[in-house]
């Protein structure tokens, strides 16, 4: 199967964008990312997935901790920042919780312990127990198709 394809596939799932944040010593990095889902309530664990050659997989095992910002629909210029698509000139302000930092202002931010990890394919899964939450108000970034967008976009119904 052709790479292409498969990306185009996945490229209908339209997602959220997040920024994975992780601190070594005084080192914070920053990665965006938008394999990102919840997966239990009860320890309350989500899941991350990124590439085996990111330079982001080291810093998380050498720290055992991470934490996810869910951006808003004004934030893309971070993303593309943490994705080293366009750098943001103006610089990026992170702020710390329980020494993990986090993108100020963010839609929500979640705080994790490493709980486990896999290796899979050539990505490898982190589960993160989370510890800390944060949320405000506001509408998300969305990717979908390979670009980015906002959910006014899309019709909701329920
Ligand atoms: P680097 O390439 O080393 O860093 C990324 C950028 O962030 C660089 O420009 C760097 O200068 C900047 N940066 C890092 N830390 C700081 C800091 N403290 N202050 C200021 N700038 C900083 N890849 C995955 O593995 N999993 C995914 O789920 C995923 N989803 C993606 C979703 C979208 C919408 C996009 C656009 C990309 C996605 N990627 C994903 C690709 C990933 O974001 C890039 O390949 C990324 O560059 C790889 O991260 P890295 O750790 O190697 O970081
Ligand atoms: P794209 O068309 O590559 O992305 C569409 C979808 O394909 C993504 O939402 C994701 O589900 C999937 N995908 C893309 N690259 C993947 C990878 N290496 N491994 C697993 N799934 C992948 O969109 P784009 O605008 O060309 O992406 C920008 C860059 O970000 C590309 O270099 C892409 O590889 C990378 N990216 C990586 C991931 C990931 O590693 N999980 C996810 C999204 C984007």
């Amino acid at each position: 199967m052709d790479d292409r394809v498969f990306r185009n596939t996945m490229g209908k799932f339209a997602t959220g964008v997040t920024v994975i944040t992780t601190k070594v010593g005084k080192d914070v990095h920053g990665m965006t990312a938008n394999a990102f889902m919840s997966v239990s309530l009860d320890p309350k664990l989500i899941t991350i997935s990124i590439d085996n050659k990111a330079n982001m997989l080291e810093k998380i095992k050498k720290s055992g901790q991470f934490a996810v910002s869910m951006l808003g629909e004004e934030q893309q210029d971070i993303s593309m920042h943490f994705a080293g698509q366009k750098t943001k000139e103006e610089g990026i302000e992170f702020d710390l919780v329980h020494n993990v930092p986090i993108v100020r202002d963010a839609l929500a931010n979640v705080v994790c312990d490493v709980y486990d990890s896999y290796v899979v394919g050539d990505h490898t899964l982190f589960i993160g127990k989370v510890f800390e939450i944060a949320l405000r108000d506001g509408s998300p970034l969305a990717f979908y198709q390979g670009k980015y967008g906002n959910y006014r976009q899309l019709e909701y119904s329920k």
